[in-house]
């Protein structure tokens, strides 16, 4: 090993603790829940994704168990070789039922699915215009395929417009045949701030400019729309997106991702998606977990567990937030502050709560923040012991 090798790592360490953006695991020793225990110590949890509450839910866990006993640990090999067992074509057979459309392709987590489906879609020929405040996976993914990368400002369709204008005329001096003069890529519920896209006016401006649209639903699937099949469909432009996106890891409560759509979308994807042809299938008991995930959103306990959250965010906000007429399980407080708010953070946990500070670069340098999640799990006991020590510290309830 270089000699300097571990001195440079723990240089370029130092460089970012310095600047309050060092980041360390905490270990946690039970499952996810309202409860968490941390060192020892139980904290109330106000950091998941775990929407609906079935990361540990008894159906979910018996699901991984019989696929386990039916499949076995591990998928042997990816999907195109040996590895398309029953159980990932049920997976997709049920995805599509949900998500009403053709087909659907599942992928080992929704980082996979993003990188996969914007490198098939998109070459260096092609316009990628993606939100400013698109997550990690989808930035990444774009910068892979090897497009040029256009930003346009956070749900600033006057922004996009313009983008999109420069798009058309770069693809009227090129020769491209049947090639849309670009792909917008944008989240549905963003995953830092909660707030949602105009996606009605984000269709029909993709329509008057011949583009493609791919819509990440990562923190909206299970969540909104009928029996939470997602924004989509609750914006009523379910067949006119071309790439709907989602994650099973977060209110499906188990692991993978996913992309619904048109079945040639989804055959062109199993021939050009990179992250799905050359990855090892999802493990048994993963999707057998979303299965079981997937059939509980999408029943009445689902609706029920919707309801619960949605009376946790009015009460957390006593129905102040922003977007009142659309509820988010998402809250954050920005704080600003890099150091600040990591302070902020271990005094809460002091108080005995576990709510992260988010900071660079997740999100922009000087947006630091506290981003709390609800569950459909926390009771309403928990949200007001959380209002009062939110004001205990100081901050401004949202
Ligand atoms: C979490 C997240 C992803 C990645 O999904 P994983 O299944 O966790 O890999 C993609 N997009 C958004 C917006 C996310 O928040």
């Amino acid at each position: 090993m270089d000699a300097g090798f571990d001195q440079e790592m723990r240089r370029r360490l130092e460089a970012l603790r310095a600047q309050g953006l060092g980041r360390e695991l905490r270990r946690v020793d039970s499952p996810q829940g309202p409860r968490i225990e941390i060192g020892g110590r139980p904290l109330l949890n106000f950091s998941s994704n775990d929407y609906l509450g079935l990361a540990d839910d008894p159906a979910l866990k018996e699901a991984a168990f019989r696929a386990i006993e039916r499949y076995g640990g591990g998928a042997g090999a990816s999907r195109l070789i040996c590895g398309s067992l029953a159980i990932h074509h049920e997976l997709e057979e049920q995805l599509a039922a949900y998500k009403a459309t053709e087909a659907a392709l599942s992928f080992s987590s929704g980082y996979a699915t993003a990188l996969g489906a914007i490198g098939a879609l998109a070459d260096k020929d092609a316009v990628v215009i993606v939100d400013k405040l698109a997550h990690a996976c989808i930035v990444d993914a774009a910068r892979l395929s090897g497009a040029t990368l256009r930003v346009f400002a956070h749900n600033d369709l006057d922004d996009l417009e313009r983008i999109l204008r420069w798009a058309g005329e770069k693809r009227a001096a090129g020769s491209a045949h049947g090639a849309p003069s670009a792909l917008i890529v944008t989240e549905s519920v963003f995953s830092m701030d909660g707030d949602q896209a105009p996606l009605r006016e984000l269709v029909a401006l993709k329509e008057r400019y011949g583009a493609w649209l791919m819509v990440d639903e990562a923190h909206a699937t299970g969540l909104y729309g009928n029996h939470g099949c997602g924004f989509v469909q609750a914006q009523g432009v379910g067949g006119r997106v071309e790439v709907q996106m989602g994650t099973l890891g977060k209110a499906i409560g188990a692991a993978g991702g996913f992309i619904a759509g048109s079945r040639a979308l989804i055959d062109y994807l199993v021939n050009r998606a990179r992250t799905f042809i050359f990855s090892t299938a999802p493990a048994p008991a993963a999707v057998g977990a979303a299965l079981a995930g997937l059939r509980l959103a999408a029943s009445p306990e689902g609706d029920s567990r919707r309801e619960r959250l949605w009376e946790r965010a009015r009460q957390l906000t006593h129905g102040n937030s922003p977007s009142a007429a659309t509820p988010a399980a998402i809250v954050p407080i920005v704080i600003g502050d890099e150091t600040r708010t990591v302070e902020t953070a271990a005094a809460l946990r002091e108080r005995g709560f576990f709510i992260p500070a988010i900071r660079y670069p997740t999100v922009a340098r000087g947006r630091a923040r506290l981003r709390i999640t609800l569950t459909a799990s926390h009771t309403a006991d928990q949200v007001a012991e959380l209002r009062e020590a939110l004001g205990a510290c100081g901050l401004p309830i949202p």
